[in-house]
Formats: structure tokens, C-alpha cells, sequence
């Protein structure tokens, strides 16, 4: 039997295990279980390159981590322990109309002096550092090929059945389970959603010319194309957000290759071999409630956006933090985890913040997925604007930063 207040979260994501550190810090017995495996680190990546086909570990699912994030990393004792070699601070970011004539620089582009705007890290590096923490404490649990199976609303909680056919109780869950969360589905929280009607292609790239420590995104004719920086100067992460992704997927390496060399016009010298690429459907949907009856989501169980601005695991970051605060302050208080007005905080703190950032992703979709000449007109000149104002261009690097 647990714990009487015993805290389940399902998901063991970046954002469940950010949970589950930030409330075994604060001295609150925790557990979290997830589907698949133990994440596991390749062996140190060895860059090859054979024609235009690279093999660079499979490094390919990476995050740009705002800095508020990496603070709250840091917190937990995470951070620290990921090898900083393979950490790659940014301190330029250049966005740019690639139908247009507007173009917006952030931060230093071509200088390492000032403070980093982000970090492009792997994400299964932050998994595992997490997990390192949570190993090293006795009030947490962690268990990876362990899936949640059904609910059972107790009087004091929740009886969550697992894919081992054992059962856990608990007095607060929590759905960290991502986009299809099974937890949001069998409480019954609604969700609204909709899908972008694009798919995200993501590789690896090795460039003629190096990064410079910047991270670029061009709007293109086939969707909103990013590159980020990572440690190897000469390797990006290229995230594509393709509205018809058959065009692009079937080309081979070398015709990719050229594909973004035209599309991204060079700005790293052309593109020498890319790695094998993934896809990713791309759909926006948020949680009509994050809490119920001793239950919260957190992270794409509550919200998922589009990765134009990289901003979603950042969202999950801020939500695990004030999530672990809010559950803290009610031990200090000695209230109970799952105490409407105790969840009610979380819910206020977090729902209009992260609508806000929702609605800002979907206006800049909706502006750059046209060929409209009027709308074309106006979000060049809106561009414009913004970069001819630094104090506009300073709010919304802090904006971007804290999430
Ligand atoms: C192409 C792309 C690029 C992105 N780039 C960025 C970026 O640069 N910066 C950024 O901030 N964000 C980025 N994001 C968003 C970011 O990846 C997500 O917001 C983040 O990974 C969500 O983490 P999570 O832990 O909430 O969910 P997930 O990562 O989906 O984790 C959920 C976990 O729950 C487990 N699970 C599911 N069901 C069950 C079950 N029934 N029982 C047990 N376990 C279960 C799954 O196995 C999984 O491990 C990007 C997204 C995409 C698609």
C-alpha cells in the first residue's frame, strides 16, 4: 500500500519527471511510470558521412530550452549533470520571410558575450539527468515499461490499474502522458483540438559553413523551416513544418539537400549531408481544465502547440515548477494535495499563461501560411516593425524566456 498522499504521475516525458524532482526535492513521496523504456544515450556520437547521407548518432530530437527552464533544471540538480559538451547555448536568433523582405535578428548574432538566449540540448540528455536525481532520492520511485491501464475513483483518491496488472493508489494524479493522454481521457476533461494540417520533418545536418552559435528560422513556401545550432559547429537541428510533407519526403538525400539549400538561401553554406528524418503530425489542442477531482495535466497532456518558436517543453518546464510550488506551499500549510482551492492555484497560474503563448503560435501560422499579398504586406511590415524597435524586440526575448 502507498503512502497515504502518495503523488502518481503518469508520463515519464520531460515534463513528468521535472515533476517528479521538483516534488521529491521538496520532501513529497512520489512515483512516476512510463510505456516505453529507459531512455538510453547512444555511444558517443561519431560523426560519418557517406554521399549526402550522415550519421551523426541520431541525435535528431533535441528542445531549445529557454532560460528560465534551464534555472529550474538547475534547481532540481539536473542540469549539472548533463555533459556540457553536448550543450549548445545560442546567442542570435534571425527570423526571416523567405517570401518577403523582412528579416529580424535577436540577441548577438556573431558574439558569445552576452548571456545565451537558449540551449539546444537532446532531449533523452535532460530524461536522464532527471532520472539520475530521481534515482539518488528515497522518497521517489521510477518505472519505465509500466503503463497506466484504467482509473478507479476511490473516496480518497484514485486506484490506477497498470499494464503489470498491479494496482497504485493515490490521492493526487497526475497526467504527464503527452498529447494523447490517456489520464485527460478517462477523467473526462475535455480537450479542444484541431490539427495544423502540417507535419513536422526533423533531421540532422552537417553545413559548409559553421553555425555561429545562432538560431534561424525562415518562413518558406512549403511551412516554417528551423535550424538550431549544436555543439558541432557544423550541425544543425532542422525541424521543417511541411504542409504537404510527401514533397519533401520521398526526395532523396541529395535532393533534400538542395532543397534546403534553396529554401534556406545559403545562410550557413550549403548543406553538405543530412540524417535520416522523422516525422511528427502537428496539431493544437488545449485542455478545457488542467485539474479535476484529484487529478492535474501537465505539459502536451494540457496543452500542445505548434514548434515554430520552440516553446512548448518550456511551457511544460513552467508548469511542472508551479505545479511542485503550489503542492509544497499546501504541505507547508498542511492541506491536502488535491484540494480544489490547493489545484485551483496551479490551474489560475498557469491556463491564461499558456493560452497566451497557444494564440500567439496560431496568429503566427495562420499570418505565414498564406500567399495573400495583403497579408503578405502586413506581417513584412510588421516585422519590420519589431525589428526597428529594440524595446519591443527585448520584451519579447524576456517573454520567450521565462515561458
Ligand atoms: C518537432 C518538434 C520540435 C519541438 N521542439 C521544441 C523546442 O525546441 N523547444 C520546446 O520547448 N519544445 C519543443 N517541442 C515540444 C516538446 O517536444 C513537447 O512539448 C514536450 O516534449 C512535451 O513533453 P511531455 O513530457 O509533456 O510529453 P511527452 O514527451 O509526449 O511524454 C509523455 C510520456 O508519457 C508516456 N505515456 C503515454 N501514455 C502513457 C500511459 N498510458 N502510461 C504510461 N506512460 C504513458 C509516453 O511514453 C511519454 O514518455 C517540439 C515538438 C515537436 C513535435
Amino acid at each position: 500500500m502507498n503512502q497515504p498522499d502518495e503523488i502518481v504521475i503518469v508520463g515519464a516525458g520531460l515534463i513528468g519527471l521535472s515533476l517528479a524532482a521538483a516534488l521529491a526535492r521538496n520532501g513529497i513521496q512520489v512515483s512516476v511510470l512510463d510505456t516505453n523504456p529507459r531512455p538510453e544515450l547512444s555511444a558517443e556520437p561519431k560523426l560519418t558521412t557517406r554521399g549526402n547521407r550522415l550519421d551523426a548518432g541520431g541525435i535528431s530530437r533535441v528542445s531549445a530550452v529557454n532560460p528560465g527552464s534551464q534555472i529550474f533544471l538547475s534547481q532540481l540538480g539536473a542540469w549539472e549533470r548533463i555533459d556540457p559538451s553536448m550543450v549548445s547555448p545560442f546567442y542570435g536568433m534571425e527570423v526571416w520571410d523567405g517570401r518577403g523582405t523582412s528579416r529580424i535578428q535577436f540577441g548577438e548574432v556573431g558574439s558569445t558575450a552576452a548571456s545565451p538566449l537558449g540551449f539546444i540540448v537532446a532531449n533523452n540528455r535532460i530524461e536522464l539527468a532527471l532520472i539520475e536525481v530521481l534515482e539518488e532520492l528515497d522518497n521517489a520511485r521510477v518505472d519505465f515499461g509500466l503503463g497506466l491501464a484504467d482509473l478507479k475513483r476511490e473516496e480518497t483518491g484514485y486506484s490506477v490499474a497498470l499494464s503489470d496488472g498491479s494496482t497504485r493508489c493515490c490521492s493526487l494524479l497526475v497526467g504527464a502522458d503527452g498529447g494523447n493522454s490517456k489520464v485527460r481521457d478517462l477523467v473526462g476533461i475535455r480537450n479542444v483540438s484541431w490539427s495544423y494540417k502540417q507535419t513536422a520533418v526533423v533531421t540532422t545536418i552537417q553545413t559548409a559553413e559553421p553555425h555561429g552559435q545562432v538560431a534561424r528560422q525562415c518562413f518558406t513556401q512549403y511551412g516554417p523551416l528551423a535550424l538550431l545550432p549544436l555543439s558541432n559547429p557544423h550541425l544543425c537541428s532542422v525541424v521543417w513544418s511541411l504542409n504537404d510533407p510527401e514533397l519533401l519526403l520521398g526526395l532523396d538525400d541529395e535532393a533534400f539537400c538542395r532543397e534546403l539549400d534553396e529554401n534556406f538561401e545559403h545562410e550557413t553554406g550549403s548543406v553538405l549531408a543530412v540524417e535520416q528524418r522523422t516525422s511528427f503530425p502537428l496539431q493544437q489542442q488545449h485542455a478545457l481544465r488542467y485539474i479535476s477531482d484529484h487529478v492535474a495535466l501537465i505539459g502536451d497532456a494540457a496543452h500542445t502547440i505548434h514548434p515554430l518558436a520552440g516553446q512548448g517543453a518550456n511551457l511544460g518546464f513552467a508548469d511542472a515548477r508551479i505545479l511542485a510550488q503550489v503542492l509544497a506551499a499546501a504541505k507547508l500549510e498542511g492541506r491536502g494535495f488535491s484540494e480544489k482551492s490547493v489545484l485551483a492555484r496551479y490551474q489560475r497560474q498557469r491556463g491564461p499563461a499558456n493560452l497566451l503563448v497557444a494564440g500567439a503560435m496560431e496568429v503566427f501560422k495562420r499570418l505565414y501560411d498564406t500567399d495573400n499579398p495583403g497579408i503578405n504586406w502586413l506581417r513584412n511590415a510588421g516585422m519590420r516593425f519589431i525589428g526597428e524597435h529594440g524595446q519591443l524586440k527585448s520584451l519579447i526575448i524576456r517573454l520567450a524566456s521565462a515561458s
